[in-house]
């Protein structure tokens, strides 16, 4: 990656924000204005003058900005339609075009990723920018009290490679006994010893000698580090976990119970997205592989009769088009928009979808089992340092460099340094399930000064 461009990506990062269209508040009192960072960018451009080309392995694994996918004419019949380019969609459109037999259709609502989604540090801001569906909780009594209107956010990344490419990037496979309990209910195939080979096979490990090895594996797309830059902070965090009985593990290993310092899904400092894991080494290289952004499905098209998926009815620049699969329509749009499409198509809550006038192909209880996990801000300690700030007008060309050799603040995934798997007095689970983690920032709500944290949270600057 050239310096000029991470040089422009502040810019173009600050341009971002202004162009985000949601967030219904003023944003007049947060004591930010853009019109400062820009000229506080262009300053630093003009200082720095030097153009290197960075000596990352990677480098050809970034998507630059304004890059164009390159499509085979697709006509309109497929063996795969996937809807959805978040992790799952991704990793599906990599893992069926292995075979060159089979014509694969990946559809995205959002656009590409640029510099601005590269650097960790700036995870919160992506959430105020267009990347992000830009969901609410409807107001209820009693819940998210603190917030604009009384409505929780709920962010998603509408953008190829979904909401990899504007979360936290914390590499977390989860607990096998959640696996084992998913699989126990049902769910054929998802124990976590059927799971732990497909996450290994994923994985592009550079932990180095401080990892479980027989959990890990060198070679995948995905890749895994540990952050480059930490503050004092952190290393106080894991020795008082040490001292009160949390041992420094692998929590990716064979146990999650105890304390480490986070593993992340950055390539040398750089955010590594499901798109530029594994669709971009793909990219421009395998012929049957289709992909559309910007295009909405609106519809899975299914035989009322057989109510087997035939193809999808999809918009594009305004436009309703369709396309057909002989195999499969694969549903990975998200939390959210999984279920939505689900209902648009006519499979939910029958009561529901015949007050919308959609005619009902299977009524199911779509949408109604939803669950998502607490977090709470918890301590907060106040410390005698200064230098740490994600606030876009305390940043200055040496965070710059640093970025580009990959190191330096800027590589801080969000803020996040380590992590504690805890088991709570009251738990009466088996001891090695954890019932909460704790997780330590290297930073506070207020360390962006109110640009960004609080904003993509849609909390209340009284509170
Ligand atoms: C703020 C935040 C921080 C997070 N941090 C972490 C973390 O640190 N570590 C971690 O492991 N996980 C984290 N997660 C969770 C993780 O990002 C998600 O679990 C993961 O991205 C889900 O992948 P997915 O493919 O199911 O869906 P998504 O990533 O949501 O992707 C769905 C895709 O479908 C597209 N789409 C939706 N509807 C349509 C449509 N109608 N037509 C066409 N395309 C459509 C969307 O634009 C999107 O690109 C975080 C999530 C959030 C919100």
């Amino acid at each position: 990656m050239k310096w000029i461009q991470l040089l422009f990506l502040q810019v173009y990062f600050v341009k971002c924000c202004i162009s985000s269209n949601f967030n219904s508040h003023t944003p007049t009192s947060y004591g930010f204005t853009l019109d400062n960072s820009i000229d506080h960018y262009t300053h630093l451009m003009k200082n720095i003058s030097s153009k290197h080309e960075s000596d990352s392995e990677y480098s050809s694994f970034t998507f630059s900005e304004g890059q164009e996918i390159k499509t085979t004419n697709p006509g309109d019949e497929y063996d795969f339609i996937i809807i959805g380019s978040g992790p799952a969609g991704c990793v599906l459109a990599n893992r069926l075009s292995e075979n060159p037999d089979w014509k694969i259709f990946l559809i995205e609502a959002g656009d590409m990723e640029n510099i601005a989604h590269d650097i960790p540090l700036q995870a919160a801001f992506l959430q105020s920018t267009s990347s992000n569906w830009g969901d609410f909780t409807e107001p209820e009594p009693g819940v998210c009290k603190g917030m604009y209107n009384q409505r929780c956010s709920f962010p998603r990344g509408k953008m190829l490679g979904g909401t990899s490419t504007i979360n936290y990037m914390i590499y977390n496979r989860g607990n096998r006994r959640d696996f084992d309990k998913w699989a126990a209910e049902g769910n054929y195939g998802w124990s976590y010893n059927e799971v732990l080979p497909y996450f290994m096979k994923s994985e592009r490990s550079r932990l180095g000698k401080f990892q479980d090895q027989k959990y890990h594996n060198k070679s995948g797309n995905l890749n895994v580090e540990y952050v480059n830059y930490q503050t004092p902070m952190v290393h106080a965090f894991v020795k008082g976990s040490q001292q009160l009985g949390y041992q420094k593990i692998d929590y990716n290993g064979r146990t999650q119970v105890g304390t480490s310092y986070v593993q992340a899904n950055t390539v040398r400092g750089v955010r590594h997205s499901a798109a530029s894991a594994f669709l971009t080494p793909i990219m421009n290289k395998r012929s049957n592989l289709s992909i559309y952004l910007n295009t909405l499905v609106t519809k899975v098209l299914i035989d009322p009769q057989s109510k087997v998926a035939y193809g999808v009815e999809y918009n594009q620049g305004g436009t309703t088009k369709y396309a057909y699969s002989t195999r499969e329509v694969i549903l990975s749009a998200g939390t959210f928009n999984s279920p939505q499409l689900l209902m648009l198509s006519g499979v939910g809550p029958q009561n529901h979808l015949r007050e919308l006038d959609i005619p009902v192909v299977q009524n199911l209880p779509v949408g109604q089992t939803m669950y998502d996990h607490q977090s709470h801000a918890a301590l907060t300690f106040i410390v005698n340092t200064t230098g740490f700030s994600p606030a876009t007008n305390r940043l200055n060309p040496l965070d710059v460099v640093d970025y580009i050799r990959g190191t330096g603040t800027l590589t801080m995934i969000g803020g996040v340094e380590a992590l504690t798997f805890y088991k709570s007095p009251n738990s009466e689970d088996p001891p090695d399930w954890p019932d909460a983690e704790i997780i330590m920032l290297g930073g506070s709500y207020s360390s962006d000064e109110g640009t960004a944290i609080i904003r993509g949270a849609n909390i209340r600057q009284d509170i």
